[in-house]
């Protein structure tokens, strides 16, 4: 058996082309979407991941600005930065690229996001709103995973989902999105015994762990639908996920490529959230004005 290839470019944009009428039509109202990005010194992913996004928003219409700190500016500076960007009526989405520089407190940094402004969906009321089943803004990546399992006609009602990698962005708000939808979830990390034992029992596998192929097919249940969150540089300079590929789509019946797979969703879904955060921003000034 040989996998059905999930073309996450695809998808992607075609929520992206979605998101662009959405925008035409918010514009007509006299709103532009706008994101701001931050980005604290030079590493060279998170500036890829940056442009990547900028360029992303920008071809669906939304505006975009990326403001740029030198990696020694200090956590009080990168927080007036943050406070000045929630009293700004133009942007709607904010994102603070992560990870910062060691000297810096992240979930201090986020905590200081408005939280209707927090597209990444990482603020503490997000998460607990998630976990809660009222969600304001689902993680992109998550979400990206979720819109995928549905264009794939994926039922999660009653299935067996299980999650390798627990991290607040990925794992966990994946196992609170997969519970909701009625699945039976099963959230594992690197302190879990006998890690075949539980993916082998699978109907979805969803795999963020940062470990290059290190779900190999003989860990996978035949016909299971493999989510392969990871992003790897192998040792050839190659982009790897965290799932054998090779193997693992000899026994899958559908599986995310790497790359073009849930990467280019997330992008998709950083827009969605986004253009909702301006839609919400627009609706409560109308009812703010027929008050
Ligand atoms: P983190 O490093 O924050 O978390 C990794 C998780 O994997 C932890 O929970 C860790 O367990 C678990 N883990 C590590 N090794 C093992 C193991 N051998 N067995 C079981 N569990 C293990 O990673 P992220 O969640 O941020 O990212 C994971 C991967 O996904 C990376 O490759 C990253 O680049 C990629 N990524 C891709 C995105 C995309 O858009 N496609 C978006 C975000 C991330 P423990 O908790 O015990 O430490």
């Amino acid at each position: 058996m040989s996998a059905r290839i999930i073309d996450g470019k695809t998808l992607a944009d075609s929520v992206k082309a979605d998101v662009a009428v959405r925008v035409q039509q918010l514009k007509q109202q006299g709103v532009v979407p706008g994101l701001a990005v931050v980005l604290v010194g030079d590493d060279p992913a998170s500036q890829v991941y940056v442009r990547n996004k900028a360029a992303a928003c920008e071809k669906a219409g939304l505006h975009s600005s990326v403001i740029r700190l030198h990696a020694d500016v200090t956590e009080e500076q990168l927080l007036d930065e943050v406070r000045k960007l929630n009293n700004d009526n133009a942007v709607h989405g904010i994102l603070v690229q992560l990870p910062l520089p060691g000297h810096m407190n992240s979930a201090r940094v986020i905590e200081t996001i408005d939280a209707r402004k927090d597209v990444d969906g990482f603020h503490i009321s997000n998460a607990g709103l998630l976990m809660t089943g009222q969600p304001l803004f689902r993680p992109c990546t998550p979400y990206g995973i979720m819109k995928m399992l549905e264009s794939e006609n994926v039922s999660l009602w009653g299935a067996e989902v299980v999650i390798v990698g627990a991290s607040n962005i990925v794992g966990k708000p994946m196992a609170m999105l997969t519970l909701a939808a009625g699945a039976t979830v099963t959230l594992c990390n690197s302190k879990t015994r006998d890690l075949g034992a539980q993916t082998r029992r699978a109907d979805v596998l969803i795999v963020a762990t940062g470990k290059p192929g290190m779900v190999t097919g003989s860990m996978i249940k035949p016909g299971a639908v493999v989510i392969d969150v990871g992003i790897n540089r192998n040792e050839h300079g190659k982009l790897v996920g965290d799932v054998d590929f090779a193997s693992a789509k000899e026994v899958a019946s559908a599986i995310t490529p790497v790359p073009g797979g849930v990467g280019p969703m997330t992008i998709a879904m950083l827009l969605v959230n986004t253009l909702e955060a301006a839609e919400r921003s627009q609706q409560s000034a109308a009812s703010a004005a027929t008050v």
